[in-house]
């Protein structure tokens, strides 16, 4: 990736990260991300562009940015995303722009997004990027959330939650999973992670000057 992603915090230079979080829909994930974000001002949410209609309570600019088709492919032609999928019928993409950007000031950025598109930033920016799958305790569980929500048909939850189902299985291609089956100890996993991650050696650029200067000191 090109932006070199560091910043200076008081004396210590750091270099973001891109946190995705994956799950099937109707496993509370939306209230974990947004609190995380929330908690956190050196943490954004990538808001990404969708072809689909907003939903009731969702907001331009907050949830998506709502574009038709046209506006979309232009964007896409533009190179505009750092990926781009269909979900369900609609397109789905990250904006590059606001990304490269926070991480400019060395911030980090949490993505909302689907499987392929968390594995295809991955394969961009394997160092960069931190892998969190979030577990629901059931897919009965998963089916009542949905059903409870009511914004989806039969067919499409049932599409979900055989989506769910595959993806599941592929648990081990993340660097850690969660279960949501109780919301505070699920948002303290996530916290934790975040705050471990920040603390890598790697991406804590001021460790490598500052053992420098303690191997120069005189003994
Ligand atoms: P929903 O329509 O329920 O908001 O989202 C449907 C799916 O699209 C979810 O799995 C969501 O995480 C995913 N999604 C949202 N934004 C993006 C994006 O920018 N890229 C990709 N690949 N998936 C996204």
């Amino acid at each position: 990736m090109s932006s070199d992603g560091d910043r200076k915090t008081g004396e210590r230079q750091t270099r973001g990260l891109l946190l995705m979080v994956v799950a099937p829909s109707g496993v509370g994930k939306t209230s974990l991300t947004r609190r995380l974000v929330a908690d956190h001002q050196d943490l954004h949410l990538s808001i990404s562009a969708t072809t689909r209609d907003a939903r009731p309570g969702e907001h331009e600019g907050r949830d998506y940015h709502f574009v038709d088709r046209a506006v979309f492919n232009k964007m896409v032609e533009a190179d505009e995303f750092l990926e781009w999928a269909e979900v369900y019928g609609n397109r789905y993409g990250s904006p590059k722009k606001p990304i490269m950007e926070a991480l400019d000031r060395g911030e980090s950025v949490l993505f909302d997004i689907d499987y392929q598109g968390a594995m295809r930033i991955h394969a961009q920016a394997p160092k960069d990027t931190v892998l969190v799958y979030v577990l629901p305790p059931s897919l009965a569980e998963m089916s009542r959330r949905l059903h409870a929500r009511s914004q989806d048909s039969e067919d499409t939850i049932r599409e979900r939650i055989s989506r769910a189902k595959d993806e599941v299985a592929l648990w081990t291609t993340f660097d850690y999973v969660i279960l949501n089956d109780d919301f505070d100890r699920a948002y303290a996993e996530l916290a934790h992670i975040y705050h471990a991650e920040r603390l890598k050696g790697g991406r804590n650029l001021w460790i490598a000057p500052l053992v420098d200067t303690l191997l120069g000191e005189a003994t």
